[in-house]
């Protein structure tokens, strides 16, 4: 068994190891509900290939919530969390820790969320993904650093692989088949043959899952940085035509996503969204919408790219007034129309893209609703109309201040009031003398 205790050491933050240490020494000492206590998952993985580790993972054989409480109390850290399978998180000083408690997995049919029950540390490691993410390393005192590994992650890190844990791994839990092309760009790795052929054989089962754990598990994988590149090799495989046979990336659509990536880790997911949907039609985006069920901002983007289609061709006229172009746009989605502004063709359509982000949508008349009523105007259509004709006219610089919207109010409401009367009323928009 390799003993990696000096890697835990010379890689790991100091609190963090203290904290490990701790937790070692709370699993020995037998009084708090654990008997095993373990490092598991990414971290393991990520120590091995010499990658910085993420919050540590912590399983524990016994009772992990009562554990979690034991150890938060001695990291000065808090409890904010506790799940019914045995889970909990502590916000600590150093950072959020997780706890669990070590559980096997059985699945009654494919793709149903599994049945967990409390179990032995080696059933906690056969229930994970794939052999990189199944090692765990021993924190009590007097095995500290040891290596549990039954499934070779080591030597899978060593080499490059991923590789699941057993033919049907894929069928038990299809968002494995995200995850796997997720590690395999991130890490730089490959597939094993036969991890490969499974992930082809088991594309189907990607149906068999609810909206939102692919959707979940979608935003994990739009969340990394090296996003457009996982995208690229999910279309190769035929993972997103197996999402949904609307759904594609398209290069156009990758290259920008990669341009938005750079600008930071704090990029707007919905720039990304807007990238990865930026060639569907209507018809596909509304098909993409019903297999992943996503909320109305992602609806709002993924049809976008539809609408922008539609007044693309206007656009691309030279004379449009400010209003005009406010007029085209203000109803898309703004990160569709910030993608369209870096993939979109360099002609007028851009120069009237530009100034609607850096100018026109920004611009609002000084009078608000309020002010209205306090001319006498009444709450209701008129209003309405008044405060889109004021938004017009600043936009087209016929009116430069709130005296002057003030004015264009008076001229104007006395021939509104009487067309509501007669009920010959002008749709909104109608020249403003
Ligand atoms: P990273 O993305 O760096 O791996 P992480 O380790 O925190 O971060 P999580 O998605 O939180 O990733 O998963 C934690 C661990 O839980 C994984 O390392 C893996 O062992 C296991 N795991 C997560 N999801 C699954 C799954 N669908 N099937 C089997 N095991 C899983």
């Amino acid at each position: 068994m390799p003993k990696l205790a000096s890697l835990l050491e010379s890689k790991l933050p100091e609190e963090t190891v203290e904290m490990l240490r701790t937790a070692g020494d709370l699993a020995a000492s037998g009084d708090f509900g654990a008997g095993e206590a373990y490092l598991v998952g990414g971290s393991v993985r990520d120590l091995i290939l010499g990658r910085e580790p993420k919050d540590p993972d912590i399983v524990v054989t016994g009772n992990g919530p009562r554990f979690a409480r034991a150890l938060a109390e001695k990291v000065k850290g808090k409890v904010s969390a506790v799940s019914q399978f045995g889970t909990a998180i502590i916000d600590s000083p150093q950072g959020r820790i997780d706890v669990a408690t070590a559980r096997s997995e059985t699945y009654a049919s494919p793709a149903a969320l599994p049945e967990i029950t409390p179990s032995s540390m080696d059933d906690d490691l056969k229930r994970r993904d794939f052999s990189v993410n199944a090692m765990a390393l021993a924190l009590r005192p007097e095995s500290w650093g040891d290596l549990l590994d039954p499934y070779k992650g080591f030597s899978d890190c060593a080499r490059g692989r991923i590789r699941i844990l057993h033919d049907a791994s894929f069928q038990d839990d299809p968002t494995r088949i995200l995850r796997a092309v997720r590690y395999e760009v991130r890490l730089s790795f490959g597939f094993a043959v036969d991890t490969a052929e499974a992930l082809e054989r088991d594309l189907p089962y990607l149906d068999r899952l609810t909206s939102s754990r692919l959707l979940a598990e979608l935003r994990k994988l739009l969340a990394e940085p090296v996003r457009a590149d996982i995208l690229r090799r999910a279309e190769t495989l035929g993972i997103l035509g197996a999402i949904s046979p609307s759904l594609r990336a398209t290069e156009s659509g990758l290259k920008t996503m990669e341009q938005f990536g750079a600008s930071g880790p704090e990029t707007d997911e919905l720039l990304h969204v807007a990238s990865l949907t930026s060639s569907l039609t209507d018809e596909e985006a509304d098909a993409v919408i019903a297999r992943l069920e996503p909320d109305r901002e992602w609806q709002a983007v993924i049809r976008g790219a539809a609408a922008f289609r539609d007044v693309a061709s206007v656009l691309e006229s030279a004379d449009l007034l400010p209003s005009d172009v406010v007029d085209l746009l203000e109803k898309i989605p703004v990160q569709v129309i910030e993608f369209q502004r870096i993939a979109g063709p360099k002609t007028h359509q851009r120069d009237h893209i530009e100034a609607y982000l850096r100018r026109h949508s920004k611009i609002h008349a000084d009078v608000t609703g309020d002010d209205l009523a306090d001319q006498g105007v009444p709450r209701g259509p008129i209003m309405g109309k008044l405060l889109h004709e004021l938004k017009i006219a600043r936009l087209d610089g016929k009116v430069a201040s709130r005296h002057e919207e003030l004015e264009l109010v008076r001229r104007r409401l006395p021939m509104l009031l009487s067309r509501e009367r007669q009920g010959t009323d002008q749709p909104t928009g109608a020249a403003i003398p």
